[in-house]
């Protein structure tokens, strides 16, 4: 694929201008999509659920957010491709649908500086997003995301150092690829295993609920090329940390797995950066969860909207309850529900009537002709006191 290739050489090296790199990505794209639908590992994939954790270890989500609601929205049910602690990529449905979009993307070196600018509309199709009730996907997950231009901006180091320690990952953006999709870490919003529990179109990708295309492993719509034959990988994308992300293959063509590479799914070796040879953390996409980034080695920059930093832990004894006790057994929501159905309305009835937390009680017993003391009384024995 020499188009697609030359493309990533030209976005991989010191790029002159943006214009640049919008007429390779309209050029490459029918190259890219030509040579990268094709199926993933023949194999069954050992399932990631539950291999979060709070300090670095290899083969696990060094996760800044730890703990997750198992309520969260997302993919509701399952099907044959996964068993009990395995998944099958090839069995598992793909959201249908081939829709083009209008990429931008530039990457450019100023400075000590590799800069992102972006729209975040992939360079390949996608499938049709919210996820028709028509399609099979829709069966198992029904994502109404809907796939929305974001305006990327990012500031990496050019040449990115190893931090004292390494730091978790957060939800939401952690890498962008040179397809200009976010790549997000392994885990669904319930802490699960992403690629095998929901529902992504046949280049991995899927919107957030802000419209965001993403995905959580590597894009089978870029080819893993090689710019020597039987060699390394080739760049793949950016981490905010500004290391790279290549391919599955390491030194001498070597397919990586999890015992090739360190705690946060990469390692040093001697690489091409920008055109020149040296010696420099990188990480490594593998078929093998947690498939990207299980931890920052560098310093991550801030992206608006995601929460990194020192993982987040419920603060015991600080009067709060844990954030995942929302959905869970005397949250908000399963008070709300017992409470309704306690006053015989909706839960959503309830919850529009008492508004955002504290309850508006007054505010309540004017929409639903309750009185007040009524449904304080429903929503405290709800709560249990
Ligand atoms: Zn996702
Ligand atoms: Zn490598």
């Amino acid at each position: 694929m020499p188009e697609a290739s030359s493309m990533r050489r030209a976005l991989r090296g010191s790029l002159s201008n943006s214009a640049t790199a919008a007429v390779f990505l309209a050029g490459g794209q029918a190259a890219l999509l030509a040579g990268g639908l094709h199926a993933a590992s023949a194999h069954d994939l050992p399932l990631g659920d539950d291999k979060i954790t709070d300090a670095p270890r290899a083969g696990y989500v060094f996760s800044c957010q730890q703990r997750f609601n198992k309520n969260t929205p997302g993919a509701h049910s399952s099907g044959d491709w996964l068993g009990a602690s395995t998944w099958n990529p090839e069995k598992k449905p793909h959201v249908e649908g081939s829709v083009t979009w209008p990429a931008r993307i530039s990457i450019e070196l100023e400075g000590d500086r590799r800069v992102v600018r972006a729209n975040n509309l992939p360079t390949h199709p996608t499938g049709v997003f919210p996820i028709r009730r028509s399609d099979p996907a829709y069966r198992y997950d029904r994502n109404n995301g809907r796939i929305t231009e974001q305006d990327i901006l990012l500031e990496l180091p050019a040449v990115p150092a190893v931090a004292a320690a390494p730091s978790c990952v957060p939800m939401g953006m952690i890498g962008f690829s040179l397809t200009n999709a976010a790549q997000y870490n392994a885990l669904d919003g319930r802490g699960d295993d992403a690629p095998a529990h929901e529902m992504q179109d046949s280049c991995g990708g899927h919107p957030q609920e802000r419209g965001q295309y993403h995905y959580h492993n590597m894009t089978p719509c870029i080819d893993d090329t090689r710019s020597q034959p039987g060699g390394h990988s080739d760049l793949v994308g950016y981490a905010i940390d500004g290391f790279g992300m290549f391919g599955k293959y390491g030194q001498d063509g070597k397919t990586l797995t999890n015992a090739d590479l360190d705690a946060c799914h990469g390692h040093a070796h001697v690489i091409d950066w920008d055109g020149q040879q040296r010696s420099l953390y990188h990480y490594h996409m593998t078929d093998e969860y947690p498939y990207s980034i299980g931890c920052f080695m560098g310093t991550p920059v801030n992206v608006p909207g995601s929460v990194s930093g020192a993982p987040q832990r419920p603060r015991e004894g600080a009067g709060r309850r844990p954030p995942e006790r929302r959905g869970g057994p005397g949250g908000r929501e399963q008070v709300l529900s017992k409470a309704a159905a306690e006053l015989g309305v909706s839960t959503e009835t309830l919850r529009k009537a008492v508004g955002p937390p504290p309850p508006d009680f007054q505010q309540a017993s004017r929409l639903l002709g309750i009185p007040a003391n009524e449904i304080r009384r429903a929503l405290d024995a709800a709560r249990g006191r």
